[in-house]
């Protein structure tokens, strides 16, 4: 066996793979950096998520899909960036060609946290998209494209006046190569202007590397904390890009814990007295693992969200138990109510019925 690389490096790009969800639980199958890829530079080798540093050209499309930030390019800081862009004398057009690298290194919080925190709409200069040697098939542009309406489908239903706007002008395809190198220069550039903010980020972010909560949340939380104090309604009744919310069936689960062990975020957590599952909406990502995980699918999503929950991390509880001791087997169980068995030893005693009769006959 050869030695892991925990992080591995290629250009100015960086892949952490202690952050990586698919990498760091056996029950993830997290595959939104490979699909996006236009390259095709992320492998699975040996069930691990794998970069092939000579076949990765450090564009940074792929850096803002990531939920847990395991991906980042060194030149340019997608949080310090939305951080300060409201410091901007005049709000900048994000545009591949001149302030960012490609647009692909946003995620819907980065794009959320521009429109709450600008004094007006962002515009989002897509033009280039479209005849890009990085969007062959499409799929960088599709995926900028759906973060861009995440963002503004929040931003839609919290009644926010900013936007996210794009510019669709179709440029020229003549020297899509050029365009690219020209798109890559710009990243380079980027270094010599890094802002406050962003030198704080970033090394917020390195100082810390085995953090739970990817700086994009925090970052998207801070600046709704600046506006849940004067939203007349700050619960919503649907399902949101951002947002991901959790129930688990009273009936079905066996308070076993794995969910709240294996959540990533500690999004989902014990009781004091280990009897019931609190959840915080606020730090849940959408990975799945709990869903995943679940033996007797006791735990699934549901539909809603409330702003002053995530932005002030509070915490629901989901369910709690009376714990009580197993007429059997003397150990421990959450009773639900009948006969004081426990579920082993009930479907234990079910399977061997013809043992159990046997025995009473001898
Ligand atoms: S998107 Fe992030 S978490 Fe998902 S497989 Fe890629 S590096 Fe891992
Ligand atoms: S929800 Fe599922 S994984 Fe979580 S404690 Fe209940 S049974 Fe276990
Ligand atoms: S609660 Fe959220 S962050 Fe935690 S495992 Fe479930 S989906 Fe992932």
């Amino acid at each position: 066996m050869g030695n892991i690389n925990f992080v591995q490096k290629s250009n100015l790009f960086s892949y952490t793979a202690t952050r990586c969800l698919r990498n760091e639980y056996y029950h993830n199958d997290c595959r939104i950096c490979i699909d996006v890829c236009p390259k095709g530079a992320f492998h699975i080798v040996r069930n691990k998520l794998t970069l092939f540093e000579n076949e990765c050209v450090g564009c940074a499309g792929c850096i803002g899909s990531c939920p847990t930030e395991a991906l980042e390019i060194e030149s340019f800081d997608p949080n310090g960036y939305a951080a300060s862009y409201q410091h901007h004398e005049e709000a900048p057009t994000l545009t591949c060609k001149v302030s960012t690298p490609c647009l692909g290194v946003f995620d819907v919080e980065h794009y959320t946290v521009m429109a709450l925190r600008g004094d007006k709409s962002v515009t989002c200069d897509l033009s280039h998209c479209a005849g890009c040697v990085l969007n062959e098939n499409g799929k960088l542009e599709e995926s900028i494209r759906a973060k861009v309406e995440g963002a503004n489908q929040f931003l839609e239903t919290i009644q926010n006046p900013h936007r996210i706007e794009t510019i669709e002008v179709k440029e020229e395809q003549a020297d899509r190569r050029a365009l690219f190198r020209k798109g890559f220069e710009k990243v380079k550039e980027s270094l010599a202007e890094e802002s406050v903010a962003h030198v704080s980020m970033t090394t917020a972010h390195h100082k810390l590397p085995d953090m739970k909560m990817p700086l994009k949340r925090i970052l998207l939380k801070n600046s709704l904390k600046e506006i849940v104090g004067g939203m007349e309604t700050t619960a919503f009744a649907i399902s949101s890009p951002l947002f991901f919310n959790k129930q688990i069936n009273f009936e079905t689960c066996t308070n076993c814990g794995d969910c709240t062990q294996f959540c990533p975020t500690d999004a989902l957590f014990p009781t004091s007295d280990k009897q019931g599952i609190y959840f915080s909406q606020g730090k849940c990502i959408g990975c799945g693992i709990c869903e995943d995980i679940c033996k007797p699918n006791a735990i699934t999503s549901k539909e809603g969200f409330d702003l002053v929950s995530v932005a002030y991390e509070r915490s629901e509880q989901l369910v709690h138990y009376e714990m009580v001791t197993c007429h059997e087997c003397r150990c421990p169980y959450p009773y639900k109510g009948g006969d004081p068995i426990c579920d082993r030893c009930t479907s234990f005693m079910a399977k061997h019925a013809n043992m159990f009769t046997l025995a009473r006959d001898m």
